[in-house]
């Protein structure tokens, strides 16, 4: 099978016929499937999936979760389930146009892209609330992670079926699968202008809070992809430098406080002075931060992937 389109829904009732024939007209050069994973509806969408997989036989393919997990969960499932040499990933509320697919399954194959992703140049969405913040924070992305991306959290992208296969999505980390991809060895990273649509039913299911949720994750992502295998070499070096910048100031404030003494001058006591109290906490950090990193190292070392190599080839 050529195509396995992945589209994560919730709560998209009045979306899918329309995005369903649109599709199937995008796609008419190539053998595809369509696995809709319901992330959790309540509006019927489910219903609406098995009618379409009724009519339309067996490359309509649905996925349904119990409950409300997110987007990352609900692609997670569709990766695991996909079966095409390339996989897409789409949103379901229109505001993606399947037209763009051949040109990025084109790219794959004839480039030699592992991933690409789309670009929504010309956003239709909200300028204050969406695009402009969406706009820091790829560039933010981009100096992170080293991807020149301008539009990391497009939910148009198609990949090389290695790539999922080989990444697991998580928590909320579907705005960050390009990092994911790059990290699980597939570098070769392209993008496509891609035409974007108003939503034209429902409501988007992403409020301000993606934001700072974002950003935590791309720290998270940043420092997992850096030290998650070594923990102590960040924590060690940090707590080195915090314990050597308490114990020079230590002992600064214990010599001056003797030779001042000794030359029969004016001294004040050592737990007088503000700096002591600085030089306290900074022993005590360093400390900490060595037990974090002897903890991580246990965590680390049982860790059930802490073996898993991407072997590309074996003679
Ligand atoms: N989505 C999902 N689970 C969620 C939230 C969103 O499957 O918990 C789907 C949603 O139905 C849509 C896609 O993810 O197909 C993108 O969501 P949305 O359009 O709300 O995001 P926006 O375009 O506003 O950034
Ligand atoms: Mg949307």
């Amino acid at each position: 099978m050529d195509l396995s389109v992945i589209i994560p829904l919730y709560n998209e009732r009045e979306s899918l016929p329309e995005l369903y024939s649109w599709i199937e007209s995008s796609l008419k050069d190539f053998s595809h499937e369509l696995i809709f994973v319901d992330d959790g509806s309540t509006d019927g969408s489910w219903e609406v999936v098995k009618e379409m997989a009724a009519q339309a036989g067996h490359d309509v393919r649905g996925i349904r979760f119990r409950r409300n997990y997110g987007k990352s969960a609900a692609l997670y499932e569709g990766f695991a389930a996909a079966q095409g040499d390339i996989v897409v990933t789409m949103d379901a509320d229109l505001q993606d146009s399947p037209e763009e697919i051949p040109e990025m399954v084109r790219m794959i194959r004839e480039e030699g892209y592992d991933l690409v992703s789309g670009w929504k140049q010309h956003r239709q969405d909200n300028a204050l609330t969406k695009n402009l913040p969406s706009k820091l924070y790829n560039w933010t992305a981009r100096k992170v992670t080293g991807i020149r991306l301008h539009d990391m959290n497009c939910g148009l992208k198609a990949y090389r079926k290695e790539v999922v296969k080989n990444i697991e999505v998580y928590g909320e980390m579907h705005r960050y699968i390009p990092y994911l991809a790059k990290n699980a060895g597939f570098g070769n990273i392209g993008e496509k202008p891609v035409h974007h649509q108003k939503r034209k039913y429902g409501v988007s299911k992403f409020g301000m809070d993606r934001f700072v949720h974002g950003l935590l994750d791309l720290m998270s992502l940043w420092f997992l992809s850096r030290f998650g295998g070594k923990p102590m070499h960040f924590f060690g070096a940090s707590g080195i430098l915090m314990f050597l910048v308490g114990f020079v100031m230590t002992v600064w404030i214990i010599v001056a406080k003797l030779v001042h003494q000794a030359q029969g001058l004016k001294f004040r006591a050592v737990t007088d002075q503000p700096l002591f109290y600085l030089a306290l906490m900074a022993v005590v950090l360093g400390v900490m931060l060595f037990l974090a990193g002897f903890i991580g190292e246990m965590i680390s070392r049982s860790a059930t992937g802490r073996n898993d190599y991407q072997v590309k080839e074996k003679l």
